[in-house]
């Protein structure tokens, strides 16, 4: 019996398959049309099985309303001509226009160190809350240590403000995430006196937050993962626990939503990693701490206009204008 006829029909049969197989790869991709203030992350290219990869190599993304270049992994991040200390509060905004009656004094961290930096004490002689900002444990979130900076300007009609910034000042220096090498501020609290230069780092802001006692630390950073391997940060506020901010998380959360502050609106994430500033001096101290994340795919002066639209809600919030 001659099996060719047959042979032939099993390969035409294969080659169909595989024809199919293909061609669900290689169909073109919609691109999705963001809707009007849509907060949620749109991919263009989210049921490929490879990604879309543009002439210039970046992917593109639709975030918040905003095209979104990528390499797959880190958003690109749109350069400016900042020069941070010759600027002031109002070249960003009307950010802590009305102005209180305050005393002012800064004491030095790691002094005579490559870590050294400096925390403002902004002091109100009527009684309130305590708040304490950390502005950047990373230094390449420039975002979150020029409001940090810019803040440096508010004044406050009750209670104390403390303001560190930048919190890696090595970092800030460098435009890099780590105080130097590979070593991770924000993994390494509650730190250690007698360990590397980040755990020497995080024991004395550790140790400074426990003494000032605040009621509330307010730990500024932002974002550039874009993946979807793990959870956008971008635009989101994080807790490890609620307690004693239910209230005034739920409502920050909202004024993003309602469009009262902030450029979009903002999400949660939770808790902060082992060895963060949130996740530390949430356990150990028993403090309300909110990490601010803003974006580093969108422009800088949006995202700083965030941060400061951020703390100063919180600040209103708290009574303290
Ligand atoms: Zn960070």
């Amino acid at each position: 019996m001659n099996k060719r006829p047959v042979l032939y029909i099993i390969y035409a049969l294969l080659a169909l398959l595989i024809l199919i197989g293909c061609s669900k790869k290689t169909l073109p991709v919609a691109v999705v049309e963001p809707k009007a203030e849509e907060s949620v992350l749109i991919v263009d290219d989210a049921d490929a099985d490879v990604p879309v990869v543009k002439d210039d190599g970046y992917q593109t993304l639709i975030i918040n309303g905003e095209a979104i270049r990528y390499d797959g992994y880190r958003a690109y991040e749109p350069t400016d001509e900042w020069d941070i200390r010759s600027m002031s509060l109002s070249d960003v905004g009307d950010f802590f226009k009305e102005s209180f009656e305050v005393e002012t004094s800064t004491y030095k961290l790691m002094e005579g160190s490559l870590m050294e930096t400096e925390v403002l004490h902004v002091h109100s002689a009527n009684e309130g809350p305590c708040v304490y900002v950390v502005g950047a444990v990373h230094g390449d979130e420039r975002a979150a240590w020029y409001a940090a900076l810019l803040l440096r300007e508010a004044t406050i009609s009750c209670g104390e403000l403390y303001i560190l910034a930048p919190a890696n000042a090595n970092g800030a220096r460098n435009l890099t995430r780590f105080v130097t090498g590979r070593q991770d501020l924000n993994r390494s609290f509650p730190g250690d006196p007698e360990g590397n230069e980040a755990e020497r780092l995080a024991d004395a802001i550790f140790k400074d937050i426990s003494d000032k006692k605040p009621s509330l630390v307010l730990d500024l950073h932002e974002a550039i993962v874009l993946t979807q391997d793990r959870d956008f940060l971008g635009s989101t506020y994080i807790f490890t626990d609620l307690t004693g901010m239910e209230d005034l998380f739920f409502d920050l959360l909202a004024a993003t939503g309602d469009g009262v502050i902030c450029h979009n609106e903002f999400g949660f994430n939770g808790p902060g990693p082992e060895g963060s500033v949130n996740a530390t001096v949430t356990r150990a101290l028993r403090i309300p701490t909110i990490t601010v994340e803003t974006f580093r795919g969108f422009g800088i002066e949006r995202r700083v206009y965030d941060q400061l639209d951020t703390v100063q809600f919180i600040l209103d919030y708290l009574g303290m204008r």
